[in-house]
């Protein structure tokens, strides 16, 4: 396996960054998950623009333009001969002293590594997930604002725990005033007869790029989208549920805290975004000349 690092591919052995990276030492940095399907890099282009976002909230340089990002990520596929996968980038402030001081650190570590995926059983997309509460809270957009994708990622890690511990894979977050925000690893949706309703951003959600794809993909099938701040009972009280995300695509969510959600099993409209988002990941991005 090659992996990008630094402006070069290097093999997987050689691809290392130092134990005084502020990454490592601090969480220092952002990262982008993005899914490659049979040679179409989906929504590279908006993976680039959140990840350069995401730097410039944390006065981060990376050092290389939206293109040349894009090129390196075409090449890193196109070097391991991943058709379909995913890729990593992570860029971190770089290698400096043990303090703080993030001007002190080099120069940032730009890395990628294209790989395969396999995120949630099969029998979990056939049958729904069943999910908890955390009662950990999403990180308030005052003290570390979930648009940026920093890699600080143990609000959510914390979440997951009580989830695992729980015997369920994902987990609710709500945010400090106790309103939906998101899952550990995901964009939270509830249908509500011809109403598709996910929480604004401001709520603690991460800006997703699957969230805003299937929003659009619900209006193109003649749903009424909204943007809504919603408690857990609008998820008990829904007719449908799911959450998105790049890697978990579009699932369906048939129980919240032992409360089945509609009929607990996948919804028709969770079927037909299921399908459309299906078909998009194929058509909409940057395609890999191999
Ligand atoms: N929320 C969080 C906390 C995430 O880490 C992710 C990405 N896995 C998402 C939402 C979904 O975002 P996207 O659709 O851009 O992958």
């Amino acid at each position: 396996m090659k992996v990008f690092l630094n402006g070069q591919l290097v093999d997987k052995k050689d691809a290392v960054v130092s134990v005084f990276d502020h990454g490592l030492l601090y969480g220092d940095g952002v990262f982008e998950g993005t899914r490659v399907y049979n040679g179409n890099i989906a929504f590279l282009g908006e993976h680039i623009d959140r990840l350069l976002d995401s730097a410039k909230v944390i006065a981060l340089d990376i050092g290389m333009t939206k293109q040349e990002l894009i090129d390196a990520t075409v090449d890193t596929c196109r070097a391991n001969g991943i058709e379909n996968g995913y890729i990593r980038h992570v860029v971190t402030r770089g290698s400096g002293t043990l303090g703080l001081n993030p001007y002190l650190c080099e120069k940032a570590s730009v890395i990628i590594i294209a790989d395969n995926i396999k995120l949630y059983p099969q029998e979990m997309y056939d049958n729904g997930m069943k999910i908890i509460t955390a009662g950990t809270m999403r990180n308030m957009p005052e003290a570390l604002n979930p648009k940026v994708k920093s890699l600080n990622y143990l609000n959510n890690i914390m979440a997951k725990i009580e989830a695992i511990n729980s015997g369920v894979m994902e987990c609710l977050l709500l945010n400090p005033q106790g309103y939906v925000a998101e899952a550990s690893g995901d964009n939270v949706f509830v249908v509500k007869g011809n109403k598709l309703i996910t929480p604004p951003t401001w709520c603690g959600a991460l800006d997703g790029i699957t969230r805003s794809k299937v929003m659009q993909l619900g209006r193109e099938l003649g749903l009424d989208v909204v943007e809504q701040v919603m408690t857990r009972y609008e998820i008990w009280t829904a007719d449908e549920a799911f959450l998105t995300g790049t890697a978990a695509e579009v699932i369906a969510v048939v129980e919240l805290d032992k409360r089945s959600i509609g009929t607990g099993t996948p919804g028709p409209v969770t079927h037909k975004l299921v399908d459309a988002y299906r078909k998009l990941v194929v058509e909409d991005g940057i395609r890999i000349d191999f």
